[in-house]
Order: structure tokens, then sequence, then C-alpha cells
């Protein structure tokens, strides 16, 4: 038992000194990453904005006129599919056997009328020297949308999305392995990746395969993060402050 306490106070030290080891200010990020893979809903823009929700919404709408279900019913299908599956669209199509297509078009056709051309994060983004990329259970196309909205298309170099992924999302340890393909990561260069992530899940296969990640903090899924701590190596509260964080390192 005293045995028991003394190897979990060791490891709670450990811990802590994996955190200091982490301190953000002591990394040279342009040093020491070359690929920067960054998820695209509520990473890329703030989660405020309520984007995702909206297509969220879509999904419920599309599942509601397409089984005929009432709002209840629908919502609880989608959930189910969600929980189960990672990913409502794959649940559809393996237990529901439905076209992918017709459903993407319909959920990502949202109103981006509020997402604003940032000039902040372009500048942030245009200081990494690796290559740039985009990893996200969307299509390409809801992607172009955003990234065009705000000004930001022209600085990623791959947009792996749902179609690269053959529906396979996040968190299937598949889907990784198909985008360090696209991506051209292997067992050599991958400890030189670091991926941004909302969905604290999201980020344990990708620590797993070698990958360092952020978790972009929220509500959301704080309680998720807690515990895959151990999969996570920096944290933040948006995006744009983590970048300054990482990119106005200055040696001394
Ligand atoms: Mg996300």
């Amino acid at each position: 038992m005293v045995w028991e306490l003394l190897l979990e106070k060791v490891l709670i030290s450990l811990n802590f000194m994996k955190l200091v080891l982490n301190n953000i200010e002591n990394i040279d990020f342009n040093e020491k990453y070359d690929h920067w893979i960054f998820d695209l809903d509520n990473t890329i823009y703030d989660f405020h904005l309520g984007l995702f929700r909206r297509v969220s919404l879509r999904m419920t709408e599309y599942i509601k006129g397409f089984f005929n279900l009432n709002d209840l019913d629908a919502l609880t299908l989608q959930r189910n599919m969600y929980k189960k599956y990672g990913l409502t669209l794959r649940g559809l199509m393996i237990e529901k056997k439905i076209n992918p297509e017709p459903f993407l078009e319909f959920v990502h056709d949202v109103d981006f009328s509020e997402l604003n051309e940032d000039v902040t994060l372009k500048k942030l983004l245009g200081k990494i020297k690796g290559k740039k990329s985009i990893y996200t259970n969307a299509t390409f196309k809801h992607a172009e949308n955003i990234l065009k909205s705000m000004g930001i298309f022209q600085e990623f170099e791959i947009i792996f999305d749902i179609k690269d992924a053959n529906y396979i999302a996040k968190p299937d340890l598949n889907s990784y392995l198909m985008m360090k393909k696209k991506l051209s990561l292997n067992d050599k260069n991958i400890s030189k990746s670091i991926f941004f992530e909302d969905t604290a899940k999201n980020l344990k296969p990708a620590s797993e395969l070698g990958m360092s990640t952020v978790w972009i903090e929220n509500d959301f899924n704080r309680k998720e993060a807690d515990s895959l701590r151990e999969y996570i190596n920096f944290t933040g509260s948006d995006i744009k402050s983590i970048l300054s964080n990482m990119l106005e390192f200055q040696k001394r």
C-alpha cells in the first residue's frame, strides 16, 4: 500500500516534469517541426462562431427528411451513429446504406457570411517554415469555403478530407494511416510533425504514431482531454494565441 502511494507520487512528479519540459517558450518550433497539420472545424476558426453547430443542425435536418423521422428520433439516430462510429455519416453508410455524396452536399451548405478574412492568422501561418496541411473529417469543398472566406486557403499545401480517408473518420487509426501516406509522413519524419485539434480523442492516435499534439482548449471535451493528458503535448485557448506563442520564439 505504501509502495503504491509512493509510486503514484513518483508518477505525478514525472508528469509534472513532462509539463515543464514542454514549456513552449524554450522550444524553437520552426526548427523542431517540418510538418504542421491542422484540423479544420473549431480549430482553424473559433468554436464560438457556432459554424459547426450549424452543420450539425443540417445533419439532423437531412436525417429527418431522408428517413421521415420527427426531430427527436432524427437527433437520437444522429447521436447514436456519431457515438458508435465517430462520424455520423460513417454510421449511416454502414447501418442505413446511405449515399455519402448528397448527405455531404446538404450538411455543408451553411452560411459562412460571418467568417471574415483573418489577417492575424494569415500572418502567423506565414511564419511557419514547414509544410502546412489540413486534416479534416469534413469535405474538401467545406474546407475550401472556410479557408477562402478567411483568406488563408493558399497557406495550405494539402487538404486531406473525408473522401481521401474513404469515409473513415478520425479517431479511427486507419484514417491516420491514409493521411500519413498522402502527406508523405513515414517513421523517419513523423516525429517532426505537429497536429492541432479541438477534439481531444483525435489526438491519441496521432500521438501514438509519433506526432506531437496540440489540444485547442474547449469546455465541450475538457473532461476527455484530462483523461488523455499523456497524449497531449501542448495546449492553448485558441489557434492564434498558440501559434503566436510558438512562433514568437527568440533564441536567447
Ligand atoms: Mg474539430
